[in-house]
């Protein structure tokens, strides 16, 4: 297989959404460059996370959870919809805040144990 698609794929300077269509400037307002739609947060598995080259995959990686690093930083746990690959990546400022905010207090909302319990305590 050729590298050519993958590495001209990350040469571009806008990507078009693979779930909601919006077309997203590779590099977000503050220079950095972003991997994910900042509508809906949704990403495309272009790169292999465990060897660092291109991915044939290419399909679409949904959003399903917030991880906080030591410094305080977000970052996007993203999960391709076909291989199951894991990534994170950083958030960027004018990603969706309701769906960063949803994430983040799923948790929270969704407690594997009835909270009643901290009543007993
Ligand atoms: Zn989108
Ligand atoms: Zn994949």
């Amino acid at each position: 297989m050729s590298n050519d698609i993958p590495s001209s794929v990350l040469r571009t300077t806008a990507f078009q959404c693979v779930r909601c269509g919006l077309t997203v400037a590779a590099f977000a307002p503050d220079g950095r460059r972003r991997n994910h739609c900042p509508r809906c947060l949704y990403s495309q598995h272009v790169r292999d996370q465990v060897e660092g080259g291109p991915s044939e995959c290419r399909s679409g990686m949904s959003p399903i959870a917030i991880a906080v690093l030591r410094n305080g930083d977000w970052e996007l746990i993203h999960n391709c919809t076909r291989c199951g690959e894991l990534t994170s990546n950083p958030i960027c400022g004018d990603d969706n805040q309701f769906i960063l905010m949803r994430m983040a207090v799923r948790p929270l909302a969704q407690p594997p144990f009835p909270l009643e319990t901290f009543g007993d305590l």
